[in-house]
């Protein structure tokens, strides 16, 4: 594989900024105690055995930790990572070069491998089960399928959307695990730690504010505590404290709830425009001029969370507690 392959297919080395946030031990990963308790003893008895680890799969939304957990994995097993992801993984040929390119026991992570070709797929099958890939040479009656042999490797795959993987993929994961939002207090923990390593100072009421206003999801607590940070560098010489999250999340938009501008058009339009639903996905895509991708991995997950929104067989339902936020929100003009 030449470097131009190499950097489509695999995701660069871990080395910007946001990756520092990362936790590399799972003593260091915050909240989903039962997820890590259920790790932790795959890892010591893999250990143990000295066998490769079972293949895994986490299922959950996105910037849950589906991605630091596969390579806290491998830090704990003294073991290389490989990063890809389904859409990336085009041809077998790519698959095939990735997979023989690894040595006993690393791990190949595949993020969003429900987007992964039929073909790929099944190609991968094998892989999985025998750790063999069969390869068709030639074309016509002359073609000849031909059995490589595999480095015993574990696969980790992550996905947003379970209901997207084809039963037979699924199967052949030895566990499966399902990463859920964060409760308040692990992301008040999450931005303390992340306010330690990028060295600025925050306050228990400001951490608990912007925990409150994360939806759940550390990435977001991560994102929006360097968006505060911002604002403090102007306007408090550099400390985080209540007010100044307040301030800074007026700005940006977004509510208590951690709702943002498009949450509130995706209500709006739901109420308003088609009376609470039931309104089909399609509809809600092109009235908010947003991908139906985003919409279901991003936007309801957490909407549906909060009680916001049902969903039907006839489409999304706006529930009354989103006809009263939207109430206050109007007398409030926040947006
Ligand atoms: P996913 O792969 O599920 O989309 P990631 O693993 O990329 O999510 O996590 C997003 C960010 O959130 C990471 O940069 C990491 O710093 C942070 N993060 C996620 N889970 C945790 C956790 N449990 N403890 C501390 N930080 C976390």
């Amino acid at each position: 594989m030449d470097e131009n392959e190499q950097d489509r297919i695999f995701e660069s080395s871990p080395s910007n900024y946001l990756e520092s946030l990362r936790p590399q031990k799972l003593i260091n990963f915050i909240g989903q105690n039962h997820l890590k308790r259920n790790i932790e003893l795959i890892i010591q008895a893999t250990r143990a055995r000295n066998d490769p680890l079972d293949h895994l799969l986490f299922y959950g939304p996105p910037g849950l930790g589906k991605t630091t957990l596969a390579r806290i994995i491998s830090n704990e097993l003294n073991v290389n990572v490989r990063t890809t992801s389904g859409p990336a993984i085009e041809r077998t040929g790519d698959l095939a070069s990735i997979l023989t390119n690894l040595e006993d026991f690393d791990i190949l992570f595949i993020d969003e491998i429900h987007r992964l070709s039929k073909v790929v797929e099944e190609t991968l099958y094998p892989a999985m089960e025998d750790y063999a890939i069969d390869i068709v040479i030639g074309k016509g009656p002359s073609a000849q399928t031909l059995r490589l042999d595999l480095p015993k490797f574990t696969l980790i795959g992550a996905t947003t959307r379970l209901g997207l993987l084809s039963a037979p993929m699924r199967d052949r994961f030895g566990a499966i695990y399902r990463i859920d939002f964060y409760q308040e207090e692990e992301l008040s923990a999450i931005i303390h730690r992340s306010a330690q390593v990028i060295e600025v100072d925050i306050d228990d009421a400001a951490a608990k504010i912007i925990a409150q206003r994360s939806r759940g999801t550390p990435r977001i607590a991560n994102r929006l505590l360097k968006r505060v940070r911002d604002y403090a560098q102007i306007h408090n010489r550099g400390r985080i404290n209540n007010r100044i999250v307040e301030q800074a999340c007026e700005l940006l938009k977004i509510d208590q709830f951690g709702l943002n501008d498009i949450d509130f058009q995706y209500l709006h339009m739901l109420v308003t425009k088609y009376q609470g639903g039931p309104v089909g996905l399609d509809t809600i895509a092109a009235a908010i001029a947003e991908d139906k991708g985003s919409i279901e991995d991003v936007i309801e997950p957490f909407l549906l969370q909060q009680g916001l929104i049902k969903k039907t067989p006839r489409g999304r339902i706006a529930t009354d507690f989103a006809i009263d936020l939207l109430t206050q929100q109007k007398e409030n003009r926040l947006f």
